[in-house]
């Protein structure tokens, strides 16, 4: 199970983007990466073509790897390290390292 899922807010803990919050867009669990909103955004210019005569450069969030971003805890309102709880039901949630708070 990974520390981050889609949706998650996360916090970027290296980089150009330390500091950074955003929303998990995809996860790539096959090379542990998951795209950000917003952050490492990359630009990629694109070759003439009909549709764009100029050329075009195109925006785009570039996966990050998972052990530079931390999910953010409702209550801290930072990135934490978490761990794993194991609910009644079997279930498991993330616990927040700093207060203990499940999410
Ligand atoms: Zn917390």
């Amino acid at each position: 199970m990974f520390r981050v899922k889609r949706n998650d807010q996360v916090m970027v803990i290296s980089g150009k983007d330390r500091g950074k919050k955003g929303k998990v867009l995809t996860l790539f669990p096959e090379n542990s990466r998951a795209t950000v909103e917003g952050l490492n955004i990359v630009k990629r210019h694109l070759k003439k073509s009909q549709a764009n005569p100029q050329g075009a450069i195109l925006s785009k969030e570039a996966p990050l790897p998972l052990d530079r971003i931390l999910p953010v805890c409702p209550r801290c309102n930072r990135g934490v390290r978490v761990g794993f709880k194991l609910l009644p039901d079997g279930a498991k949630t993330r616990i927040c390292r700093r207060c203990q708070e499940t999410f």
